[in-house]
């Protein structure tokens, strides 16, 4: 397909404008990085794994009635998404203390939590993401009250739906971040889940072994990325069992 112009290239997708009005071209690069891109690699098969991991969770949430911006994966490295206007969130959902979380609060990572717990992040590098309440993203008129009501719906749903489907294959759901974009319909305009759901963007530990499958294998030198998101990928039947995981073989 015909790949038009580039609009943003961030650390680990480049945007191009779609071929009809509206749509647009996500590419997934193997660029990995962390601590606000304080470090970073080239991870050989990182792009078409979250390619298709990020389609098999975005399908599967449009089946059960979630809104996303997901149209279809075009090949390995590239999907077709509608263009939205991305609100300037980083929407956290913790089921079980980690990370950030359990720094600043002093919780032990690994710690489950009274129920889901959802947080709202200032999408700004230069400020490293700082978590921001609802009071600031209504002073400062980031998303209303009414999107905020839909927000934290939608990120709930997203919790339900991938804690299941990771449940179901021996993976434990810690936490996730999602962005939401805005779609535009005539008048209306509704929310709809942008962006990625991958490993890179949820943290994922075996429920025997508690051996992690997502990005902290990166931040925290933990062994082969790759292999673990190959893990992933293929306990959820997005590669067949027999390829080996360094030279990802995908179904279709
Ligand atoms: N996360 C992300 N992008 C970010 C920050 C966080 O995808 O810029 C994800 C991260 O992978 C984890 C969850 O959001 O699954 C919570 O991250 P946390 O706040 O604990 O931050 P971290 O410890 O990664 O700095």
């Amino acid at each position: 397909m015909a790949r038009g112009k580039k609009i943003y290239e961030g650390k680990a997708k480049i945007l191009f404008e779609g071929p009809e009005p509206g749509t647009i071209v996500q590419y997934f690069k193997d660029d990995a990085t962390a601590f606000n891109a304080e470090k970073k690699d080239v991870i050989d098969g990182k792009g078409v794994l979250n390619n298709r991991l990020s389609e098999y969770f975005m399908t599967g949430l449009a089946q059960i009635g979630v809104p996303t911006h997901f149209l279809k994966r075009l090949n390995m490295r590239e999907q077709l998404v509608r263009s939205c206007e991305i609100i300037p969130l980083e929407v956290i959902v913790r089921n079980f203390a980690a990370g950030s979380m359990s720094k600043r609060l002093g919780i032990e990572e690994g710690t489950q939590l009274p129920r889901p717990i959802v947080e709202y992040c200032y999408k700004d590098d230069s400020l490293g993401d700082p978590l921001v309440t609802e009071e600031h993203i209504a002073a400062f008129g980031w998303a209303t009250q009414q999107d905020m009501d839909d927000i934290l719906g939608l990120a709930l749903r997203v919790n339900d739906y991938l804690s299941g489907v990771m449940y179901g294959v021996g993976i434990k759901l810690v936490d996730f971040k999602i962005e939401i974009g805005r779609v535009y319909e005539g008048d209306f305009q509704r929310l709809v889940v942008a962006d990625e759901i991958s490993p890179d963007s949820c943290r994922l530990w075996d429920l025997e072994t508690g051996q992690k499958l997502d990005k902290d294998v990166f931040r925290r030198d933990l062994g082969s990325l790759t292999d673990a998101y190959a893990e992933v990928a293929r306990r959820l039947g997005v590669m067949p069992k027999t390829s080996t995981p360094t030279k990802p073989t995908l179904v279709n």
